[in-house]
């Protein structure tokens, strides 16, 4: 068992697999076109003061790594200064659609991969799993195009924090090992209003079992690179699709893309049950593995708004705004089966598999819907659709905060039932409510409604329909609706102490975030975003600026 980092055994089979670009020095971190290759070699661009600000020791169990870790190693090897035995640094090449547009060539711009690490499997993974081990802000790549190759504290801290947050969540994602503060300012014009100023930079190191995109295949369908798409669809097969065969038949490719159609349905329902609007679903941004991946511009839903956009650049359109993610995701798996089709005899094979992303998405929603709601629910019957259409109606009505709202219904099932519980129940729901005109308790037409939705809910949770204990359906409620999110002021929070050198902050809400199922000791942690954070920047909406 490897102890420390400098003990990890590292592969290289995505460099050595595939064929990739190993170039002059001089060339390395100058950007550029890169044909007929799946990477480009280049070693991480030394800082001078790494220090190490946060670790996941769930993450680094992943590795084999237990314990606490030596900061100085790991600001070492996680800021890319120290380069271990066994690792080929290399930056990939993708392509994608942004905003619906194809975009070209982009690309690893800021993020450099170590290696390889098999690891000691964990939670939810299979031992002997293999781990792509990544620094997100490691300096420039063939890839940069125009950027600096950095990334600054406040987008570094938000990815390492909610990473591991959707992980605890049980959303598939990819993971975070460890945020290191580089000590080499990076200027950003964070409002993009001509006043760009020196922020503090710093270094995610991701874990993922690859971090390939859809965007990987598109880029090689586009140049007219075929033999090389079937080269990296042998190896994604052999490494990480191992049950659909190792060779790149047919069969293979078609289960491949329903795989990743399957998944990535599944993913989203998870985004859209825990309010999580990822803000920039490009098909570079959707990994082939359907896990989250590229944690940018996001946010948590602290009102239930279907058209919650977090990130303002994208407020213009708001292509991927909250309710809009599912018909996202489908449209860029349409993109990727216009990336693996030239590489299918019969590409019209692929036509069910997308269209089967409906049904994969709509059985997860619902089957975790009806868990959420603590009921059986028979989806053909009128009366049991119309009471969650009616549920999400209730929740557009007037600013709710969706998460505080499912966790007290929880415990409106319990209230006594009938006429002498009733202003007890509806009480319950007042802290979902923003404006406190339009709470329940003093919005008579708020009441009625809530009042009618909670009456319907009671007597369907009570029927004998049900016949799995209330207490039991009660738990199953519990671990279906998260209880602790973490919210953008709550991350900003953690940012602006962290900037100011506290860390506390960000270890107290990582804390939390281990388990958001329970109700944690501080009731902060569960409470709707304050007013204060309603137009402060970083707090419900911020930029691409990173
Ligand atoms: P995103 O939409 O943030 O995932 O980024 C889109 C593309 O821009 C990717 O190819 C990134 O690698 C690249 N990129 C973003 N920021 C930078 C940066 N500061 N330096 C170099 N490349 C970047
Ligand atoms: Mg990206």
């Amino acid at each position: 068992m490897p102890r420390t980092l400098s003990e990890l055994t590292f592969d290289d089979t995505f460099v050595r697999t595939l064929p990739g670009e190993v170039p002059p020095p001089a060339l390395a971190r100058r950007s550029r076109d890169v044909p007929h290759a799946a990477w480009a070699a280049v070693d991480p661009t030394p800082v001078p003061a790494p220090r190490l600000l946060a670790y996941s020791p769930e993450a680094a169990a992943l590795l084999g790594l237990e314990g606490t870790p030596d900061p100085g190693e790991a600001a070492a090897v996680l800021s890319g200064n120290r380069r271990l035995p066994g690792m080929r640094p290399y930056a990939a090449r993708y392509g994608g659609h942004q905003f619906g547009h194809w975009a070209g060539q982009l690309g690893d711009g800021r993020a450099i991969t170590l290696g390889e690490v098999v690891g000691a499997g964990g939670p939810g993974t299979r031992g002997g799993q293999r781990w792509e081990v990544q620094l997100k802000g490691a300096g420039p790549t063939a890839f940069s195009r125009r950027s600096d190759g950095r990334a600054v504290l406040r987008s570094s801290l938000r990815e390492f924090l909610c990473s591991e947050a959707m992980f605890h969540l049980g959303v598939p994602t990819t993971r975070a090992l460890a945020l290191v503060d580089t000590g080499e300012p990076v200027v950003r014009d964070m409002f993009y209003d001509g006043h760009p100023r020196a922020e503090p930079g710093a270094i995610v190191t991701r874990l993922a079992p690859t971090f390939v995109r859809l965007g990987h295949f598109e880029i090689l369908a586009e140049r007219g690179e075929h033999t090389l798409g079937r080269t990296l669809a042998g190896w994604l097969l052999t490494h990480h699709f191992p049950e659909l065969g190792t060779v790149c038949t047919d069969d293979a490719l078609v289960g491949l893309f329903e795989t990743t159609v399957a998944r990535t349905a599944r993913m989203v329902s998870d985004w859209m049950h825990v309010g999580f609007v990822h803000g920039v679903m490009n098909t570079d941004n959707l990994s082939v593995l359907g896990i989250t991946i590229d944690y940018g511009p996001y946010g948590f839903t602290d009102v239930y708004d279907p058209d919650f956009t977090p990130n303002t650049t994208d407020f213009q359109s708001r292509r991927y705004r909250y309710g809009h993610q599912p018909a996202v995701a489908h449209w860029n798996l349409y993109r990727f089966a216009m990336a693996l089709a030239p590489l299918i005899t019969d590409p019209a094979r692929l036509e069910p598999g997308l269209s089967a992303f409906v049904t994969h998405f709509e059985d997860h929603w619902r089957a975790r819907m009806a868990r959420r709601l603590g009921l059986t629910l028979d989806w053909t019957d009128p009366g049991d659709a119309a009471l969650v259409k009616d549920l999400l109606a209730l929740l557009t009505a007037v600013e709710t905060d969706p998460a505080i709202f499912f966790r007290r219904l929880i415990d409106a099932t319990a209230t006594p039932a009938g006429r002498s519980g009733d202003a007890e129940r509806v009480r319950l729901f007042d802290p979902a409510y923003y404006d406190p005109s339009a709470r329940p308790a003093d919005d008579g037409d708020v009441r009625a409604r809530l009042q009618g939705f909670l009456d319907r809910h009671r007597a369907r949770f009570d029927d004998p329909r049900e016949t799995t204990p209330a207490d039991v359906r009660r738990a199953g409620m519990r671990a279906a609706s998260p209880a602790v999110l973490p919210r953008n002021y709550l991350a900003q929070e953690a940012i602006d102490a962290a900037e100011r050198g506290d860390l506390q902050p960000l270890e107290r809400l990582l804390d939390v975030c281990r388990r958001p199922y329970e109700d944690p000791a501080d009731a902060r942690y569960t409470a709707r975003r304050p007013e204060w954070a309603r137009d402060k920047a970083g707090c419900s909406a911020l930029s691409c600026s990173s």
